[in-house]
């Protein structure tokens, strides 16, 4: 029961937009205050003592939420999947990555998309507290920001959500 609350549900603005996910609780709480309605079921029903509720996979927002277009979040684990879990100096994927500032902040580098890499420990080590330039350590790839598609946002559900996809293709 506590397990399939915490489902994730896919939420899709109004004009089918995807917007975000949430979990099952939640998503139920939309629809019975008539928030949203149900997309897609597929998962069953839960059982309360008074009474049962579809379990959604996908809900849909009655009204137009306006938002700016999302961007990725800058983390680690969000760095590391940007770039392939691979270090970008010498293209290890190494079980344990650390992420590195090209720049060093104590050099003025920033903590942004374009300062930041995935690193192995050794590449890490070897760089110190040098720039890649000064350390003569080439980027396999320039570090950009990911991209905001809906398919890069939200495809670390797909695995585990395949009906999603369709749902999520083109946005
Ligand atoms: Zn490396």
């Amino acid at each position: 029961m506590e397990d399939s609350l915490h489902a994730p549900v896919l939420v899709l603005n109004a004009n089918f937009e995807p917007l975000n996910v949430c979990n099952t609780r939640r998503a139920i709480g939309l629809m019975v205050s008539g928030k949203a309605n149900m997309i897609l079921n597929g998962r069953g029903v839960i059982k309360t003592v008074s009474r049962s509720y579809p379990r959604p996979s996908i809900i849909r927002l009655e009204r137009m939420v306006k938002r700016p277009r999302p961007r990725v979040k800058l983390t680690k684990r969000e760095i590391l999947r940007r770039d392939h879990y691979t270090c970008q100096y010498c293209g290890s994927r190494a079980p344990y990555l650390t992420i590195d500032h090209v720049i060093p902040r104590r050099l003025g580098g920033t903590h942004e998309w374009e300062n930041l890499v995935a690193a192995c420990p050794s590449c890490n080590h070897r760089k110190g507290g040098r720039t890649a330039e000064q350390a003569q350590m080439a980027l396999l790839n320039r570090p950009i920001e990911p991209p905001t598609s809906a398919t890069y946002l939200f495809a670390r559900h797909l695995h585990q959500n395949e009906e999603w996809e369709p749902f999520i293709e083109g946005w």
